[in-house]
């Protein structure tokens, strides 16, 4: 028997770097996650590639995939929806591969919900007003989208307690070293390393 894959959820509030930091991760040297492209209404930015970013799709195809099932959590978010493919994260977790999810909080809380034996991990800002700035520095986003994204982001931080790890995203290298101890970690419980002598 295989031994199964490790679920690792990284989230937090919007404009904190988790996209940043995940892009990091995958960068490094011998980390090897297979990463759960998401489905999202939202309108591609530029530079973003469908089946590589996100699944582009619309708001019909999206409640299509709601109604079959074929969602392992979504959320609604600034009007638009995200979702996590379900089939990809079982068929990867069963065959061996740690999966690397990088969601919101809405999406997290309902992924442990179902699947509390993941790793959750809440990426923090070191401060509100830098939030706010990062959002304004990326450009991307109009003032009041923003004043939306940093209201949504206090209601958030008050879900850490729900989290099993919490990192600063103070400096992205830092933050990477960290969620890489975590993992490590993460991969020498005892219940994991009996699981792989019984195989
Ligand atoms: P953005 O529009 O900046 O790409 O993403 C907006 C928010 O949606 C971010 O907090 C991002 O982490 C989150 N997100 C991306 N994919 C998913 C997903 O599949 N499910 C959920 N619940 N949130 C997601």
């Amino acid at each position: 028997m295989v031994q199964r894959g490790l679920l690792i959820v990284l989230s937090g509030p919007s404009g904190v770097g988790k996209g940043t930091v995940r892009k990091a991760i995958f960068k490094e040297d011998g980390v090897d996650f297979r990463y759960s492209i998401s489905a999202t209404t939202r309108k591609p930015r530029p530079g973003e590639v469908n089946g590589q970013d996100y699944f582009f799709v619309t708001r019909e195809e999206f409640e299509d995939k709601i109604q079959n099932g074929d969602m392992l959590e979504y959320a609604e978010y600034v009007n638009n929806y995200y979702g996590t493919p379900r089939s990809f994260i079982e068929e990867t977790l069963a065959s061996g591969h740690d999966v690397f999810l990088e969601i919101d909080v809405q999406g997290a809380l309902q992924v442990k919900t179902k699947m509390p034996e993941g790793v959750y991990i809440f990426l923090t800002p070191p401060d509100l007003k830098n939030l706010r700035s990062r959002l304004v520095g990326r450009g991307t986003d109009s003032a009041e989208v923003i004043e939306k994204r940093v209201a949504a982001a206090k209601d958030e931080l008050k879900m850490m307690i729900n989290y099993n790890y919490a990192v600063e995203n103070d400096v992205v290298s830092k933050a990477v070293d960290r969620i890489k101890a975590i993992i490590t970690a993460e991969r020498l419980r005892v219940t994991r390393v009996l699981g792989e002598l019984d195989n």
